[in-house]
């Protein structure tokens, strides 16, 4: 029931239920806990990811969980991948949440050529296939919310691994994200990113020792987050209780970035 005073329901603004939101590389990590989020919101999830047994298992436990949930196979950086996975949803997407994604430790010279396209090709390129291909679709029905996974390695330089290609990488997604928000809003269809710190998933190996010291003992809070506490930053994002923000790179860092 709305209140009077604000004309609106706050729970109600949180709810997805009736919409599809697609999540790129849901099938473990960050991406898995934002499935289930959105799912627990009442959104209708379909993993999109290339490990189809993966993406089955996950597919699961969210129905073990009550959820209603679907995967498709796809790639990507591969355009026609895209073409095909959104083919094959045979529905039109509501949220579009673009999480894959890869990192390498390596040193700016020992950075092959070919593993400098990988980060650039997933991160960025597979991210802004999704952005585009989805998008057309939201903004012929005048809406739609994109939330792009950037990271904090947009904004700092991490240490003591370093990892050039994955930085620049997440500052494109950063840009991006405001470049379409921009471009997008007049249609209804916002497009916002978080930036999360360093979350427990396999990408981030917080547990191991050469990393505590920079990654753990110098944080504010001086833990790492679990990937489940991404969610509702994302619920919020997808949902119309963010419907006046768009262009927004959302820091979820435990204060990591402030010092
Ligand atoms: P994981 O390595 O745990 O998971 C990566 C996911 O991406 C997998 O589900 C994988 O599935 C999928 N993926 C990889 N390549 C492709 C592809 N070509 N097409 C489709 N899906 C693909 O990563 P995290 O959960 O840690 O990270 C998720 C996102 O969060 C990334 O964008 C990462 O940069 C970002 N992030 C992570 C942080 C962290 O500390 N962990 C911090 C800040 C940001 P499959 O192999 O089946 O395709």
């Amino acid at each position: 029931m709305s209140d009077t005073a604000t004309g609106f329901d706050i729970r109600e603004v949180f709810d997805l239920s009736g919409q599809t939101a697609v999540v790129t590389g849901g099938n473990q990590g960050i991406g898995r806990a934002l499935c289930f989020a959105l799912g627990q919101a009442g959104a209708t999830v379909v993993i999109a990811a290339r490990n189809a047994e993966r993406n089955a298992s996950v597919v699961a436990e969210l129905e073990a969980a009550g959820h209603v949930a679907r995967a498709i196979t796809l790639d990507v950086t591969d355009y026609q991948s895209w073409q095909d996975g959104i083919a094959a949803i045979d529905a039109p997407i509501d949220i579009l949440v673009n999480n894959a994604g890869i990192c390498y430790h390596e040193p700016a010279l020992d950075v092959a050529p070919a593993r400098f396209a990988d980060v650039m090709d997933l991160n960025v390129t597979g991210l802004w296939y999704g952005c585009q291909q989805v998008g057309a679709q939201m903004i012929d029905r005048g809406k739609g919310s994109i939330v792009n996974v950037g990271s904090m390695s947009g904004m700092i330089v991490n240490r003591p691994q370093m990892q050039p290609a994955y930085n620049a990488s997440k500052a494109a997604v950063h840009h991006l994200t405001r470049s379409l928000a921009a471009e997008w809003a007049p249609y209804g269809v916002r497009v916002n990113a978080i930036a999360p710190g360093y979350v427990r998933t396999e990408m981030s190996p917080i547990d191991r020792p050469e990393f505590k010291r920079y990654w753990l003992d110098d944080a504010p809070m001086q833990r790492a987050a679990e990937p489940a506490e991404l969610g509702p930053a994302v619920v919020y994002l997808s949902s119309r209780a963010s419907g006046f923000v768009t262009g927004e790179v959302l820091t979820l860092d435990g204060g990591y970035t402030l010092f």
